[in-house]
C-alpha cells in the first residue's frame, strides 16, 4: 500500500537525520569508549534499554555506540556499563543521561 510504503520511508528519513544528530554533536565518536570510529560502523544505542524503562523513540535516550560496545553494553545499565569516570571519557560528561546523579 502506497500510504504505508510512504510511512516507512519517512521513518528511515528520520533515522538517518537521528543519526547525522548524533554523529556531529558526539564528533563521530563513540559515546561509551570516546573512540572514533568508521560513521557507517556506529551504531545508534539506546541509553537506557527498555528494560530499564528507556524511551525508543525519544532523542534524549539515543547516543551514537561503536559495535562493539553496543554489543558490550546489551541490556545493562548504562552507568554501570561505562563505570562512572567522566574524566576518561568526553561524552560521557556531555551526555545528560549519562551524568552521574
Ligand atoms: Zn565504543
Amino acid at each position: 500500500m502506497a500510504r504505508k510504503s510512504h510511512w516507512r520511508s519517512s521513518l528511515v528519513a528520520l533515522k538517518l537525520a537521528t543519526r547525522l544528530d548524533l554523529i556531529i554533536s558526539q564528533e563521530g565518536r563513540c559515546a561509551y569508549c570516546s573512540r572514533m570510529a568508521d560513521p557507517s560502523r556506529m551504531t545508534v544505542d539506546h541509553v537506557w534499554p527498555k528494560s530499564h524503562g528507556g524511551q525508543p523513540f525519544e532523542d534524549r535516550n539515543l547516543v551514537l555506540a561503536c559495535e562493539d560496545c553496543n554489543q558490550k553494553k546489551g541490556d545493562s545499565d548504562p552507568r554501570e556499563f561505562v563505570g562512572l569516570s567522566p574524566d576518561d571519557a568526553p561524552i560521557f560528561k556531555l551526555h545528560p543521561e549519562l551524568r552521574p546523579n
